[in-house]
């Protein structure tokens, strides 16, 4: 079903054994090496399954032609098997370049040695050399951002909070030359164990910037595939994504998160969006072959941790213009597709459904915009050979209906188009020279191609 709506990668969350066991959704990371496998954390599988099922399901995927990334947790690991007592400087947490007194003694939750796992795979056990600080003290049962004696954050990190190195559990210490030989090693057995066509690497602003661009050039020449890899940098600020990519060879992309924020925005301002600058300050716009775009995911819908969801009226128009337009790369969210378990109403899916078939059937060619006016802006495809009746006419406002006059190029001159959506009941006819008057309704989406 997947495949025929026109759907290439699945990203999968992470798949490995979580401090919470079944009831961790992969980011509270224990052992990357137990895929659902070992009796650890109180169970054989994930919360996604065991081992065999995993493989089964991405076997499924290659199947139907569709390739599947793994979501990468590195930043921190959380449920060590063993306390350590360790010389420690507590850091102010919401400023970490500030210490708060001086040196002392804590017991620490950092010695990992995977007893259930009993050295399959790997023998490589973690200790407290192997992290930057933590955020629990046993001894005096006290949370806080606890930095380990002649450790220091990493400088080329996001500066939220001072220095945002330090996010959650154990902080992974990736200028320690054993933990980047234990990374990369596990991710070549990872892409190799179950055939893996690429990598979401999670919360990258919290490590330091050259972590990854090793990493992904190692695994890239590991493989004999062509291997896809987006990066969660989350970030508004369009120069510090581009810096980061830059700096990374361009050799992975980002997902769009300033994209997602004019999209949020837009949903929020009451028909008062300026539609004319929705790709102002985007990655789509600044580095078109290294964007990821997005409209929502599993971390901006309600209730988490960068809850922005964008509002339900603008989801069609904002999966219009990730779909339709021939830069990026579109990620559709799970919950927007399916619903989620919170909210049973939220699936759009029969709302998504008709633009990934627009964008299977009709979005190619060449790229025509008309931003000109506030509120109602277009784009036209005008089709290519390769694809027979392709081409298409995108039109929405997120203010009150209207019309523009639309050249629509030669492949779709002389014809009767529709609106694929449903949304609008007549139809456009087009004259010889390829001119026609387009129509959408008032906060809304119409996408016209040939009838
Ligand atoms: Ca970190």
């Amino acid at each position: 079903y997947l495949a025929k709506t026109g759907i290439t990668q699945v990203w999968f969350p992470p798949a490995y054994k979580g401090n919470g066991g079944k009831d961790d959704v992969g980011y509270g990371v224990y052992d990357l090496y137990d895929l659902g496998e070992f009796d650890q954390k109180g169970s054989i599988a994930t919360k996604y399954g065991t081992k065999v099922e995993y493989l089964v399901a991405i076997n499924a995927m290659h199947n139907y032609g569709i390739k599947v990334l793994a979501d990468v947790v590195f930043n921190q690991k959380m449920g060590a098997d063993e306390t350590e007592d360790v010389i420690a400087i507590e850091d102010n947490p919401q400023n970490r370049s500030e210490s708060l007194g001086e040196p002392k003694e804590i017991t620490a939750w950092t010695k990992f040695t995977f007893p259930g796992r009993n050295d399959m795979y790997s023998s490589f056990k973690w200790n407290w050399t192997h992290f930057h600080g933590t955020d629990w003290d046993e001894k005096t049962k006290k949370n806080s951002v606890y930095r380990f004696y002649g450790k220091h954050w990493d400088e080329l990190v996001d500066k939220e909070n001072g220095n945002f190195d330090y996010l959650m559990g154990c902080d992974v210490d990736l200028n320690n030359v054993d933990v980047v030989e234990e990374l990369t090693n596990w991710g070549k057995w990872y892409l190799k164990f179950c055939d893996l066509d690429g990598f979401r690497l999670d919360a990258i602003k919290h490590m330091r910037e050259s972590f990854f661009k090793n990493w992904v050039d190692n695994m890239q020449n590991s493989s004999d595939k062509d291997l896809f890899f987006v990066g969660e940098y989350w970030n508004n600020n369009i120069d510090i994504l581009c810096n980061y990519l830059n700096k990374s060879n361009q050799n992975m992309c980002l997902f769009d998160v300033p994209l997602h924020y004019n999209l949020y925005n837009a949903s929020n301002s009451g028909g008062n969006y300026d539609m004319r600058k929705i790709f102002d300050g985007t990655l789509v716009q600044a580095m078109p072959n290294n964007a990821v775009t997005f409209v929502d995911n599993h971390d901006t819908q309600m209730g988490q941790a960068l809850q922005s969801e964008i509002q339900g009226w603008f989801k069609p128009l904002a999966y219009a213009l990730i779909l339709l337009r021939e830069s990026g790369v579109p990620c559709i969210f799970y919950g927007d597709y399916y619903g989620t378990h919170g909210n049973a109403d939220s699936s759009i899916k029969t709302k998504i459904n008709p633009i990934l078939f627009a964008r299977k059937l009709y979005a190619y060619g060449k790229q025509i915009d008309y931003f000109d006016d506030e509120h109602i802006i277009a784009w036209v495809r005008e089709g290519d050979k390769e694809h027979k009746n392709s081409g298409l006419v995108v039109i929405m406002s997120d203010n009150a209906g209207g019309s523009k006059a639309i050249n629509v190029g030669q492949n779709l001159a002389n014809c009767v188009l529709s609106d694929i959506t449903g949304n609008m009941k007549e139809n456009v006819y087009v004259d010889k020279d390829g001119n026609g008057i387009f129509y959408c309704d008032g906060g809304s989406v119409s996408v016209w191609a040939r009838k």
